[in-house]
This record gives C-alpha cells, structure tokens and sequence, in this order.
C-alpha cells in the first residue's frame, strides 16, 4: 500500500524499475557497505551522464558541500560568498568549517545570484580586508544561473567556484550540464530530489587532486601506513554500496524524469494562461531547466499564496513558500548581505506547487481545480 494514497505530495520519489536489481547484487555479493560494485559503478554513471572527469558519491549533498569547502582550504575566519535564496543546506558548511557566509541577492531572470551583488559584494569585502575564499552559487528549483556573467566575475578576482546543483542535475546551461561550470560541483539525492539515493549526494571536478582529497576527507584521512595513522581530521561521508545501488537505477531514468517533470510544468503553464494574477518563471536563452520544482509567483490584490496554500492542504495537496532568503533567518542574524529586495519579494510572492514525475493526469487536473477555486 501507498503512504496516504489520496494525498498529492510535492515531490516524492519515483523508482525508475531496475534499482531493485542493483541492490539485490549489492546483498549477493555481500557488499553492505560504504564501498563496493554500486558505489564504482554510480560514480562511473554519474560521470558519463555529466562529461565529468571525476566523481565521489557521499552520504548528502551537504556533505558534498563541506568536503568542497575543505578541499578548497576554506577554514575559521575565511569569508565565503553564498546566494542569499537558496535552502540551508548550501549555507550551513561554511558554519561546520568556522568561516563566515556573506549573502548575495538574486536577479529576477533565474532568480539566482545577481552578477551586480556578487560584484559588489567582492569589492566591498576587499575594502574592509578581506577577499572572500571561495563562492557558492546555486541553481534554485532547477533553473541555470547566469553563470557567463558570474563566471566572468569568479575569475577576475581569482575566487573559486562551488556550484550547487543539488536541485539541478538533468539542467543545462549553453547545452553544458549544470554541475560542470564550477571548480567543484555538487549533487544531491536526497528524497525528494530529481532522482534519489534515498538520501545521498555528489561531488564532481575536473581537478582529480580535488577529488582525491575529498575522498581521503570522506573516509577518516587514514595516512597510508598499515595500522590506522592520522594526522588531520576526518569524517565518515562516503555513500553506502546499497544507496548507489538505488542511484545506478535512478541514473538509467534521469531524461525521463527531466520530460516529466517539465511536462508538469508545461500543463500549470497552460492551466493557468489566463489567470493574470499567476506568472511563471521563463527560461532565458541558453538556460534550460530540469523545472525540479514548478514555482508560480502570485500577484493579487485579494488572494495570498499562503491563502492557496492552506487551501490546498486542505485537499490533502502538499504545496510549499519559496526559500525564506537566508539573509532573514534568525540562525544568519547580522551577516553580511549585498542586494536589494529581490529574494525578499519572490518569498512574499511565491509558491511551489506539486512536481513529481509520477504525478498522473488527474491529479494535475485536481491541483489546477483547486487552486482556480481560491481565485473564484
Ligand atoms: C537539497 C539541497 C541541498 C542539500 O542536499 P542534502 O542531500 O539534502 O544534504 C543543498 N542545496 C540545495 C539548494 C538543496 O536543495
């Protein structure tokens, strides 16, 4: 039996079909483990699917994000630079390593980080001393950043790039993988991801001395000697056999999923064409998004999103605010910020409504019905 068989979720999980397979393999050949067949194979997978020259599968996409930060030798008292509208998670391993994330507002095209804020932001932390370590920009909900321009900018003043595509694998960016754009890039499989490991992320590079000190972090910094030696501090990140068991599976159905979801997408955009109040977010030229989540931006004088929101729960239809900006979380209180209300206005304004790639003709149809009916 389905968990709430009649409850549309935002973005469950979908099994492609052959996961089961990978697993079975994994418990056959006794392979229970953070380390066998799977693990090598998803990470081949992964690379073949992305043009990447390397891969490390780890336990979260959060994870990813420490282990990049570490390679990139951000530590205590270093500045790193984080878009603003995003979920935590991008944000939190700057904290884990003791630096201090500076926020930067989006642009309303992609809504990801402005090339005028980072710019700015840049300029202004050099002025009081210190150039920021590295730059953690994001592709929210699926959509490419404007990555010309912030690219541009990263290599002007010599700052690496960590690219946050933990909403965005299947995404591309001038026919370019997202992911791949960045010094390091990263993936996450969690639940309620594009595909999912159940929970689980990645990352990759085309620097394999990168990668290499990331799986050295991942797995304890065992010197090599015979017994255990070490002489920095580790962690225990790496991805278990049966997780990338399940990944291997997902990896075979990712094209899929991506038509899927933007024939989600495609269907609201359609519903909704002449309900003025709902506008969408466009794919500007060269950007092409895997729409992870469809998100709508609500303009009325009389309806709320959260008034749709709790309408829809209502009808047992999971539907969520866009990303609180994390320059206005209490946890971030008195950081840095560079920007205007950009991200501020698309969280009063928006709403994101349900996106699984398993989600059937009739319910699409009822989340429409029932989102007309608030306007009605
Ligand atoms: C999901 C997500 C992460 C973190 O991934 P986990 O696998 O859940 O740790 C990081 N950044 C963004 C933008 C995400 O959406």
């Amino acid at each position: 039996m389905k968990f709430r068989p009649n409850r549309i979720f935002l973005s469950p999980p979908h099994m492609g079909g052959h996961e089961l397979n990978y697993v079975h393999k994994a418990f056959e050949d006794n392979y229970i483990a953070p380390a066998g067949p799977n693990l090598e194979g998803f990470e081949r997978e992964l690379c073949e699917i992305t043009g990447a020259s390397y891969a490390l599968a780890v336990s979260s996409g959060t994870a990813a994000i420490h282990l990049a930060l570490m390679v990139l030798g951000v530590q205590s008292g270093d500045e790193v630079i984080c878009s603003s509208f995003t979920f935590i998670a991008s944000v939190n391993p700057v904290l884990y390593q003791g630096a201090t994330p500076v926020f930067v507002d989006s642009e309303p095209d992609t809504w990801n980080m402005s090339p005028d804020f980072l710019e700015q932001a840049i300029q202004d932390r050099m002025r009081k001393g210190k150039k920021p370590k590295a730059i953690i920009l994001v592709h929210l909900y699926g959509m490419p950043a404007k990555l010309l321009e912030l690219l541009e900018i990263a290599r002007q003043y010599e700052i690496p790039v960590i690219e946050d595509a933990a909403e965005a694998l299947g995404s591309t960016y001038k026919k370019q993988p997202a992911g791949r754009f960045g010094t390091i890039g990263i993936y996450s499989f969690n639940g309620n991801k594009i595909i999912t490991t159940s929970g689980g992320g990645a990352l990759i590079s085309e620097n394999q001395e990168y990668i290499n000190r990331a799986h050295f972090l991942a797995t304890q910094a065992k010197d090599p000697a015979p017994y255990y030696l070490h002489s920095e501090v580790g962690y225990n990140y790496r991805l278990s056999n049966i997780s990338a068991g399940i990944g291997r599976g997902q990896l075979e159905v990712l094209e899929k999923r991506v038509k899927q979801r933007r024939e989600n997408f495609q269907l609201y955009c359609d519903a909704f064409q002449k309900l003025e109040a709902i506008s969408f977010l466009k794919e500007p030229a060269g950007h092409f998004s895997n729409r992870w989540l469809t998100t709508i931006l609500i303009d009325s004088a009389t309806v709320s999103p959260e008034q749709i929101r709790q309408h829809l729960e209502t009808c047992d239809i999971e539907s969520r605010p866009l990303w609180k900006p994390m320059h206005l979380q209490p946890v971030f209180k008195g950081l840095p910020y560079y920007g205007e209300k950009v991200s501020e206005s698309l969280f009063e304004k928006g709403l994101c409504l349900p996106s699984g790639s398993n989600l059937s003709e009739e319910d699409l149809v009822r989340v429409v019905k029932e989102v007309k009916k608030v306007f009605a």
